[in-house]
């Protein structure tokens, strides 16, 4: 099997290890930018393409900031995720709020924010007007329904609970029309870590039927249209990225002919991509605690699934480099776990990798998108730190890890003492 690249040394992460203990979560800032570029630089041929970061995939205010350097835009979707925003100095059409079961104190910070507001339901469009105030531009939530296949971890679009449906989403536009919304905008997310680029065309030639639809039933003229996230990324060595290059010109075909042949441009393009800008440039460095033999050989870990979730999620592949060892042959057979009282708490089951010892530093690929955000704190498990590597090798931690005090921050001990059993 192909082995994954590194952008450091082992001897860089002993030398980071000694100030900075693991577990630790580490960013290539330079792979970021570059990849960021790389996605402005496929849809330059659109005017006003923008991409709004997904910020649960990383939410980062060091990441957040380089990203926003490179032209990236947020797209929130709880009160916390807009206040880092706000923190970041964003405002106005930088952020997009694309929530749901949005309650009105969210769309009270988004709309003082100047954010887009990307509405989930067509019930949110009075509960908007009767907490906030409609704004100028609004954007809505499409759901395909049975017009598009789902992926696996989206599921079916009829039973996700997101989005308007066909006939919801036409009568949305006249409603907002009738009360003077001056722009508007389109979103649909159908996918999440889909890897064929033809499915990403696909969704906006489905969005680019509705807008015609939408002209012609409401003479509403759409300004933007945002074709969500779940760009996949290659977990697996043998798997190859989304050519991004590919699928904007399959979307930049389907513009010339259904939205310029219609009278329709200029269409902006969006997209609220998380996984794919962040995922790949992330890596978990964790330390061998134990090596057990019972019916299994277990490698244990000092990090676990608080770290990074998704193997025990979703039965995720996250690939492993054991460092200074790449080049060994695969002779054993390991589960690497966590510490956790759950038996998913597994960063890999059955796999293959050079003999291991306690205290070989292993690094878990792929995990700078939904990683560190994922964990919780179940079992008393504490989240790890985040570093950055800067493009000159200076590391900079950009989040401490937490302590049992930051665990205990929401008791009262001392109210304890005046509690009488
Ligand atoms: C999660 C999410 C995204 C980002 O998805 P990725 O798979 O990280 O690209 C974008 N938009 C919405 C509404 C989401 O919920």
């Amino acid at each position: 099997m192909a082995e994954k690249k590194l952008p450091f040394s082992k001897e860089q992460i002993e030398k980071i290890i000694e100030t900075h203990p693991t577990p630790f979560h580490i960013y290539d800032e330079k792979a970021i930018r570059e990849n960021a570029r790389n996605f402005l630089n496929a849809f330059s041929w659109n005017e006003g393409f923008k991409e709004y970061f997904a910020i649960k995939a990383a939410p980062n205010p060091y990441l957040m900031k380089i990203l926003r350097e490179e032209g990236f835009g947020i797209d929130c979707s709880s009160i916390a995720e807009l206040e880092l925003a706000k923190r970041v100095g964003m405002r106005g059409e930088e952020i997009i709020l694309t929530s749901n079961d949005t309650p009105a104190y969210e769309f009270q910070l988004a709309s003082d924010l100047g954010a887009i507001i990307n509405l989930d339901d067509i019930s949110h469009i009075a509960f908007l007007e009767k907490h906030v105030g409609l704004p100028d531009t609004i954007s809505m939530r499409y759901n395909p329904g049975d017009l598009k296949q789902g992926n696996l971890i989206i599921g079916h679009p009829e039973d996700a609970k997101y989005g308007f449906t066909h006939e919801q989403i036409i009568e949305g536009y006249k409603i907002l029309k009738s009360k003077a919304v001056k722009h508007f905008g389109i979103h649909t997310m159908v996918a999440s870590n889909e890897l064929d680029p033809d499915y990403f065309i696909e969704t906006a030639e489905i969005l680019f039927k509705l807008i015609i639809e939408v002209s012609e039933k409401t003479g509403v003229k759409i300004e933007f249209a945002n074709l969500g996230g779940g760009i996949g990324i290659p977990y697996k060595p043998e798997q190859k990225p989304v050519n991004l290059e590919y699928v904007s010109a399959g979307i930049q075909k389907l513009y010339q002919k259904m939205i310029v042949g219609n009278g329709l441009a200029p269409l902006k393009l969006l997209f609220e991509s998380g996984r794919a800008i962040t995922g790949p440039y992330g890596y978990l460095v964790t330390k061998v605690r134990h090596i057990k033999k019972t019916y299994k050989q277990f490698a244990g870990m000092d990090a676990c699934m608080v770290n990074l979730m998704r193997p025990a999620m979703y039965g995720a592949y996250h690939h492993i480099t054991v460092l200074g060892k790449e080049n060994e042959a695969l002779t054993e057979k390991y589960d690497v776990t966590g510490s956790l009282c759950e038996n998913n708490d597994k960063f890999a089951i059955d796999r293959m990798l050079p003999k291991v010892e306690t205290d070989d530093i292993m690094v878990i690929h792929d995990a700078g998108a939904h990683g560190h955000a994922m964990g919780f704190n179940y079992n008393g498990k504490l989240k790890s730190a985040e570093l950055l590597l800067r493009e000159n090798g200076e590391i900079v931690p950009i989040r401490r890890a937490e302590t049992v005090e930051d665990y205990f921050a929401t008791l009262d001990f001392d109210g304890l003492k005046d509690f009488s059993v």
